[in-house]
């Protein structure tokens, strides 16, 4: 399938990772204009510092061509955002995946969208679901199915039927990153035959929005150490430290060899 693009601005290259900068507000029109206009499928991702060095990292080199096969890319993470600035082409913002889908789901509200949430454990995304409506009541929320089903093959094939029937327009796909962004790459065309107009990995959300783990606190927001609250919080999560420090190493040698 080819790759649509959302914005045209350009993409900013963070150690080989292509993002598009935008803001929030522009990230939210993007989508749902694109959404209203029934113009094709498009993948929303949402990278950061960990994700560039998973790709950095991975052997076969599928993954760097994964996410710039992203419809739209946004820095979902200070660490990019800070990268960008170091290397001398500045990204705008951080754009939080979190952030984004919340509002997404409040713009897909008033403009009558019916969304599907796909992920998390069993329940979880039915109490995510629930939850926001309490927020959202006018939210069509055209169906939910957790994460943890065979990613190929029969399974995900019963899935994507599930989808399509559901006249969802916009899908929410919450296994975490990369796995997200592989299952959605792979079943673009499935997507786009179900009638889906747009896909976006949110990795956590749904376990957030669930009330089934806390989002950092606000000095940790406030001060670009989420991802350090979050991998401090979970020991399975104790490596992504040492990712995010590889990753700060690679862009100052990056600066350093870019010197004129
Ligand atoms: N998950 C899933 N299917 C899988 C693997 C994971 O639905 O096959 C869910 C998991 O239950 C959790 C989310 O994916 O809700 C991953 O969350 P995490 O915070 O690790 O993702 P990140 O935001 O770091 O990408």
């Amino acid at each position: 399938m080819r790759t649509l693009r959302l914005s045209d601005s350009g993409r900013i290259n963070v150690l080989g990772v292509g993002f598009d900068n935008v803001t929030l507000d522009s990230a939210l029109r993007l989508i749902t204009d694109h959404i209203k206009t029934d113009a094709g499928f498009a993948s929303v991702y949402t990278p950061n510092a960990d994700i560039v060095e998973l790709c950095r990292r991975d052997k076969t080199g599928s993954l760097y061509g994964i996410f710039a096969s992203a419809s739209l890319s946004v820095p979902d993470g200070i660490g990019i955002v800070k990268a960008s600035r170091i290397l001398g082409t500045p990204l705008s913002e951080r754009v939080a995946g979190i952030e984004l889908g919340s509002k997404l789901l409040e713009r897909a509200a008033e403009d009558g969208i019916p969304v599907y949430f796909l992920g998390g454990a069993e329940g979880i995304a039915e109490e995510a679901a629930k939850r926001i409506r309490l927020r959202i009541p006018s939210l069509n929320v055209a169906g939910v199915h957790h994460g943890y089903f065979d990613k190929s093959g029969a399974d995900s094939d019963a899935v994507l039927r599930l989808i399509g029937e559901s006249g969802a327009k916009l899908l929410l796909v919450c296994f975490g990153a990369p796995t997200q962004e592989k299952w959605i790459h792979n079943n673009a065309d499935e997507l786009a035959n179900a009638g889906v107009a747009c896909a976006i990995g949110l990795g956590g959300s749904f376990d957030v929005w669930s009330g089934k783990i806390r989002r950092a606190p606000r000095f940790f927001r406030d001060h670009g150490l989420e991802w350090l609250y979050r991998s401090l919080s979970r020991p399975s999560r104790i490596g992504r430290i040492a990712s995010v420090c590889r990753f700060g190493c690679a862009v100052i040698r990056e600066k350093r060899l870019s010197r004129p």
